[in-house]
């Protein structure tokens, strides 16, 4: 890797810090590539706001969200990896080494890029969840819950985001609804059980919240139970607190007009590697995975990115 002030030339480059990106400069810093990371607008990514990590082997006590970051993070550096602060606001892809360009001014010469910029959580796109924004909604309870003591909330969604959340929130609030939009939670078995044990979470079932109401701050939602059938009914649940759990969408908007994406905005690998439609860049973690989204199989992609990085290089 050579630097000047603003120019910085990299074997590899991985774009994100959760633990795809994370795992990607452990093995390229490993063999002896000297990645640069670019660590994005939420250093640790996703799982820095979540709390207990139960399911992430070699921790039988579990962990925290955080401390494992930290401690991927940790491990990556020993290996030589170039953390940096900052977002990547365009790359160019015409020609090898590809540019990276931050939004300080940082050119980065790349002769390989690891996409590793993970999945943002998704809205339900009512104009009042941006009226609300930081007066009531949120999209991380353990971010926010603090706020929220002994007061009501709800949580929209029915997988294990949603449940984790509730939970987490049972523990402050002094009622937890969970509006679910079928009659069914889509979360693992032992998320719904846990929810259902807790007495002071509500499952409302065929919900959907049309709207959010109050002065200054959020005072409760307008909901709609069986839509669209002859039970239908309106009724509004006063709650302080609206916290959405629905998902994520792939943040690929820095490179969608250049690297393939399928029809929900995933990037396109060439299974079971990790290239995409241009040679020299790999994509690893939640931006390419619709299906498992874990934390193990972020990191396992990681590595695969790493792997096939090396692997291009010697070949060229
Ligand atoms: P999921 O896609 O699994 O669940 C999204 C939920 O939101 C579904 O219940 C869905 O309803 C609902 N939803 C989506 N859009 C709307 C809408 N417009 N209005 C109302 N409800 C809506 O996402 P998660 O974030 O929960 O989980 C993602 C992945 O991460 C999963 O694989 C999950 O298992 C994993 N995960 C694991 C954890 C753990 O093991 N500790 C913790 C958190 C996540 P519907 O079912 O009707 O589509």
């Amino acid at each position: 890797m050579t630097t000047t002030d603003n120019q910085l030339y990299t074997k590899c480059l991985i774009i994100g810090s959760g633990p795809a990106g994370y795992t990607a400069a452990l093995y390229t810093g490993r063999a002896n590539l000297a990645p640069v990371l670019i660590e994005g607008m939420q250093p640790g990514g996703q799982l820095t706001i979540t709390t207990d990590i139960e399911n992430f082997p070699g921790y039988p006590e579990g962990t925290t969200g955080s401390g494992l970051m930290d401690d991927m993070r940790r491990q990556a550096l020993r290996f030589g990896a170039d953390m940096r602060q900052g977002t990547v606001s365009s790359i160019d892809f015409s020609s090898r080494p590809f540019k990276a360009t931050t939004e300080d001014g940082l050119v980065v010469n790349a002769e390989t890029i690891i996409l590793a910029t993970g999945a943002s959580a998704r809205f339900l796109g009512l104009e009042d969840e941006k009226k609300f924004m930081g007066l009531g909604v949120s999209a991380c309870a353990t971010c926010d819950g603090f706020f929220y003591r002994g007061k009501k909330v709800a949580v929209v969604g029915g997988g294990d985001t949603a449940c984790e959340e509730a939970l987490y929130l049972s523990n402050l609030a002094s009622e937890v609804y969970l509006i679910v939009r079928k009659n069914y939670l889509r979360a693992s078995k032992v998320m719904q059980q846990r929810v259902f044990d807790k007495p002071n979470i509500k499952v409302l079932f065929n919900t959907n919240t049309v709207g959010l109401y109050g002065e200054e701050f959020l005072e409760g939602a307008h909901l709609v139970e069986f839509v669209g059938t002859p039970e239908e009914n309106r009724f509004d649940l006063p709650i302080d607190g609206f916290f959405l759990a629905i998902g994520h969408t792939p943040n690929t908007s820095l490179f969608s007009s250049a690297i393939e994406l399928d029809k929900e905005g995933y990037v396109v690998t060439d299974h079971p590697h990790t290239s995409t439609n241009i040679p020299g860049i790999f994509a690893a973690g939640d931006v390419a995975d619709p299906y498992y989204r874990q934390a193990i199989t972020a990191a396992g992609s990681g590595c695969r990115a790493a792997l096939d990085v090396e692997r291009f290089l010697a070949e060229r």
